[in-house]
């Protein structure tokens, strides 16, 4: 499989055991735009491939989310209204 970066479609890429870095992308913090090979796989429109740090950031806003009792419920009873449609 070739890897191409999601984000600007260039093929100038460094690859690693997992993960690819593009070259030209930079993050707002100024890294290397970093990809799960594995998403390259799994996902079929590129354009939703989100970076290694984006992930992350996204993992880090769900748990502190969950630890809020609060908000738990709220999501969870979201959840079960998307099942009742
Ligand atoms: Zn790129």
């Amino acid at each position: 499989m070739e890897y191409y970066c999601p984000r600007c479609g260039s093929k100038k890429i460094v690859t690693y055991t997992t993960s690819f870095n593009c070259i030209r992308c930079l993050d707002n913090e100024g890294f290397p735009l970093e990809f799960d090979m594995e998403d390259f796989h799994t996902i079929e429109d590129k354009s939703e491939i989100l970076s290694v740090r984006e992930k992350l950031a996204f993992l880090k806003a769900f748990e502190g989310d969950f630890k809020d009792p609060e908000k738990r419920k709220a999501f969870l009873k979201s959840i079960e209204e998307d099942m009742e449609k």
